[in-house]
């Protein structure tokens, strides 16, 4: 019988890292920025749009799945692979950051979260095992332990959080039934070094193939974050993937496999598309300004995806000021085909020898257009 999963570390240049790691579903190459899909949809783009546009691993969100369509009705339809049509890995979260951040009311004690659904008001309640359970539903891929997301700057409640989150990962682990999903383990501990080595040396020793680390880009300081991740990279053994959650500006992803890490997902490029924004690797452009009304020019002159080889920024805007659905769609396939070739590219650097080069004309680039062409960006 072959092992599902493995990871395998093909260069490394200091801290930043090249692999695949191989699942059931495919192979994910790393660096990876994964789009999200919260409802088992990537917002206004199809699979086969996806698919075309490079993307490999996606994320669903376990909360809302739970809470709608259920997932004893996606268990029923076949998973979520057959119930959304992606043949590719999939990855899907706890639950527990939406339980924190979304429902309407919850109650934590140390066997788990009671909450109220934000849809319909249905009181609910998720314990490790009920959260795997759940993800064993769903079907992914790769799946994620329960934890608690604290705010990022409160020692005592992130002293509290931490020692729930190491029983619950334990209590995911010991429940975890199903051979073909990977349980990341998650590593928590906020701002603080000393809570961050100790979470990220007791998920460590419990052996998970791959290890998360929550609770960063939630408010904390730039410099805070590097410096937990950091820590967390020296204390995260070499040969397991290392995956930061809800992460995804281009500068926040050079910035981190920088410092060791291999995945990425964040709703930003599909979120930035409902508003009208192109994400690009110097900036952000609003496509609903009046500047775009006669611009022949695609959003992006060096990107090859399917909106810039096809449609000018005119066009776009045109489509934005209609109220078309296309703009959405459109916008979506540039800013998600930016981040995922982002992560190509830094991957092949990597693989080249060549990452110092790439960072520094990178963020000159960047400094550059901020500096004469401040009208673009929003
Ligand atoms: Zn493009």
């Amino acid at each position: 019988m072959t092992i599902p999963f493995s990871f395998e570390l093909q260069a490394c240049q200091d801290r930043a890292r090249a692999g695949v790691f191989h699942t059931p579903h495919g192979d994910v190459l790393t660096p990876v920025f994964a789009p999200v899909g919260t409802q088992a949809t990537v917002k206004a783009v199809t699979p086969t749009q996806l698919q075309e546009l490079g993307a490999s691993l996606i994320l669903s969100n376990t909360y809302h799945l739970y809470l709608r369509p259920g997932d004893e009705l996606v268990s029923d339809m076949g998973g979520l692979h057959l119930f959304m049509n992606w043949t590719g890995p999939i990855l899907t979260d706890s639950g527990g950051f939406q339980v924190f951040s979304l429902a309407d009311t919850r109650t934590i004690d140390d066997d788990g979260v009671t909450f109220k659904s934000h849809i319909d008001g249905s009181m609910h309640r998720f314990t490790p095992e009920k959260s795997i359970a759940v993800q064993e539903n769903l079907g992914a891929d790769i799946i994620m332990a329960f934890d608690e997301c604290a705010p990022p700057t409160d020692r005592a409640y992130n002293e509290r959080a931490l020692a729930r989150t190491h029983a619950w990962a334990e209590r995911c682990f010991r429940v975890k039934a199903r051979t073909d999903q990977a349980l990341f383990g998650i590593v928590q501990g906020g701002i603080f070094l000393d809570l961050r080595k100790n979470s990220a040396e007791y998920i460590a020793s419990l052996g998970f193939p791959g290890h998360a680390i929550g609770g960063l880009s939630v408010g904390e300081t730039k410099a805070e974050m590097h410096a937990a991740l950091d820590i967390v990279d020296l204390t995260l053994p070499n040969d397991k993937p290392r995956y930061l959650m809800g992460v995804g500006t281009p500068e926040d992803i050079i910035n981190c496999v920088l410092r060791g890490v291999d995945m990425f997902d964040c709703v930003l490029p599909t979120r930035l598309a409902r508003h009208h924004a192109a994400l690009t690797r110097t900036g952000r452009l609003n496509l609903i300004n009046a500047t775009y009304t006669h611009d022949i020019h695609p959003i992006d002159e060096g990107c090859f995806c399917y909106t810039c080889q096809h449609f000018s920024r005119a066009y776009i805007r045109h489509l934005i000021m209609a109220k078309e659905m296309l703009s959405a769609t459109l916008l979506s396939i540039h800013n998600i085909y930016t981040l995922i070739h982002l992560t190509d590219d830094l991957r092949q650097v990597i693989l080249d020898n060549k990452l110092d080069g790439f960072v520094s004309n990178f963020f000159e680039e960047k400094a550059r257009v901020a500096n004469t062409d401040q009208s673009k960006t929003i």
